[in-house]
C-alpha cells in the first residue's frame, strides 16, 4: 500500500475500548475529530476485563490528562492522594523517599481502583457528541485499502465493514491489530504472579504508598479511602496455586512477612485476585495508516506503575497530532508520533523491567550498591526531583494535556 495515497473516506477506528482506547475515544471527540470506537465487551463496568479490582496507581501527570478531557471530573471523589513514597529492599539498609511537600505539589499521583476509572470514562464516554461506539462488537478481519484500512466488525446485528484513514490499534495484550499489521512483540515471562486485594492495616496510612523489594519479588501498599490499603504481592508462578490456597489467616501472614510492619498488623483481606505478569513490547508502533497505543504497543510489568499512564500518554499525544491534521493517518504524522513517544516509551519500559531484575536479584554482592543507589535518590536534591517528576509522569515530550499542572 501506497501510504502517500489519498485517504479513504471515514473517521479514526479505535479498536478496543479498555482504559486506552476510551481515553483516545474521548479526548478525539474533545478536539472535534470523527471516530469510530470498537469494543468487544458490552458498555458496562462489570462485562470490561480491565474494569476490575486492580487499584490504579495514577501518576499526577496522568490526573491532569484526564482532567483536561472531561474525565477526572467522574472519578474525583473516589480517588486517593498520594502524598508520600517509600522505597525499600528488604534485609538491606538505605530507602528512597519521595515527599509531595518537597516536590512543592499536593499531590505526586492518585489511586483508584480501576473499576471506579472504568465507571468514569464510560460516563464520559455517554457525553462525546461524534463518537460512534459499537459494543460489544469485534474487529474479526482487516484488509488494505489505497488510503486506508476497510475493518470486518461482528455486531449484534451481523457483521459491518467500516474504511477508515486510520485505524489504531489499543486492543490489549494480545492485540488481533498487532499480529494483522504483521508486527512482531517481543515477549517475556516474569514467572511471577500477583495477587492483588484490599487490606487494612492497623495504622492509618496518611496517604502513603510503598514499594519494598525482596528475593521473592516487589510488594506494594497503596493508600485507598477508609484507611483501606491496595496490596499488591508478587510471588513466583511455582508459588501461585500454593498463595492462591492459602485462607485469609495464612495469607495475611505471608503479607505481614513480605511487606514487614511499617504500618503495624495488617488485616481483613478482601477478594483476591490473581494476575500472571509478562511484558509485551511491539517492535514498532506504527504501520502505514495504522497505530499501536496503550498495552497493545507495550504491556510493562504492573509494579512499577506504569502501565495506563504509560498508554494515557499514548493516547493524549496521538490525539494531539491529529486534532486539526487534514489526513490523520498521512505517513509523516505517524512518524512524528513514532518519534515523540520513543523516549517515554523506552525510558519507561526500561524502567520497569530494570526495577524488577536488579531489585529482585539475590546476589549478595549487589546488595552494598543497591543500597547506596537508594540512599543516593533519598539525600540528593537533584536525583531526587528527577525521579519525582519522572514518578510524577513528565518524560520526554508529553502530551499538552498533561502540562497544565506541572510543578
Ligand atoms: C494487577 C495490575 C495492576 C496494575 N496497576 C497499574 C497502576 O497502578 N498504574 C498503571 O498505570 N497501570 C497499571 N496496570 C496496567 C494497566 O491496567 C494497563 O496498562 C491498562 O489496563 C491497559 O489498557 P489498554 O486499554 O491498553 O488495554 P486493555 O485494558 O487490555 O483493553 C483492551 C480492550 O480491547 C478489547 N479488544 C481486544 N480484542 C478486540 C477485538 N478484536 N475487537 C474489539 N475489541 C477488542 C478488549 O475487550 C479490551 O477491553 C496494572 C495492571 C495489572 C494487571
Amino acid at each position: 500500500m501506497n501510504p502517500s495515497t489519498t485517504p479513504v473516506e471515514g473517521g479514526v477506528l479505535i479498536v478496543g475500548g479498555g482504559l486506552v482506547g476510551a481515553s483516545l475515544a474521548i479526548a478525539l471527540d474533545a478536539a472535534g475529530v470523527a471516530a469510530t470506537l470498537v469494543e468487544a465487551a458490552a458498555p458496562r463496568v462489570d462485562a470490561q476485563p480491565s474494569y476490575d479490582e486492580r487499584n490504579l496507581a495514577l501518576a499526577r501527570a496522568t490526573v491532569n490528562g484526564l482532567a483536561a478531557i472531561g474525565v477526572w471530573q467522574h472519578a474525583a471523589a473516589r480517588a486517593t492522594p498520594i502524598r508520600y513514597i517509600h522505597v525499600s529492599r528488604a534485609g538491606e539498609f538505605g530507602s528512597a523517599r519521595i515527599d509531595a511537600d518537597k516536590q512543592g505539589v499536593d499531590a505526586l499521583g492518585w489511586t483508584l481502583p480501576a473499576r471506579e476509572l472504568g465507571a468514569a470514562l464510560l460516563r464520559r464516554l455517554d457525553e462525546c457528541a461524534q463518537l460512534t461506539r459499537l459494543a460489544p462488537a469485534t474487529l474479526s478481519a482487516l484488509q488494505p485499502l489505497a488510503g486506508g484500512w476497510r475493518a470486518q466488525v461482528e455486531t449484534a446485528d451481523g457483521t459491518r465493514s467500516l474504511d477508515t484513514p486510520l485505524l489504531v490499534g489499543a486492543d490489549g495484550t494480545h492485540s488481533f491489530v498487532r499480529a494483522q499489521l504483521g508486527i512482531d512483540a517481543e515477549p517475556h515471562d516474569y514467572r511471577q504472579t500477583l495477587f492483588v486485594c484490599t487490606v487494612t492495616p492497623e495504622r492509618d496510612h496518611a496517604n502513603r504508598a510503598w514499594e519494598r523489594f525482596a528475593d521473592e519479588g516487589p510488594v506494594a501498599l497503596l493508600p485507598l479511602a477508609e484507611r483501606r490499603c491496595g496490596l499488591v504481592l508478587t510471588v513466583s508462578a511455582d508459588e501461585a496455586d500454593t498463595v492462591a490456597a492459602l485462607d485469609d489467616a495464612g495469607f495475611i501472614e505471608l503479607a505481614q512477612r513480605r511487606f514487614g510492619w511499617r504500618l503495624g498488623r495488617l488485616s481483613r483481606p478482601g477478594r483476591r485476585h490473581p494476575y500472571a505478569i509478562h511484558r509485551v513490547a511491539a517492535t514498532q508502533l506504527v504501520a502505514p495508516r495504522a497505530v499501536l497505543v496503550g498495552n497493545a504497543a507495550q504491556t510493562v510489568h504492573p509494579i512499577g506503575a506504569q502501565g495506563f499512564n504509560l498508554g494515557l500518554r499514548d493516547a493524549l499525544t496521538l490525539a494531539e497530532l491529529v486534532a486539526g491534521a487534514p489526513d490523520p493517518g498521512a505517513a509523516d504524522l505517524l512518524a512524528r508520533y513514532a518519534a515523540r513517544r520513543a523516549p517515554d516509551r523506552e525510558g519507561t519500559m526500561a524502567m520497569s523491567h530494570g526495577l524488577v531484575r536488579l531489585a529482585c536479584l539475590p546476589q549478595p554482592l549487589l546488595a552494598p550498591l543497591r543500597s547506596l543507589a537508594l540512599l543516593a535518590c533519598d539525600r540528593l536534591p537533584p536525583l531526587q526531583r528527577l525521579l519525582a517528576r519522572r514518578g510524577m509522569g513528565f518524560r520526554g515530550e508529553p502530551p499538552l494535556a498533561v502540562l497544565e499542572r506541572l510543578p
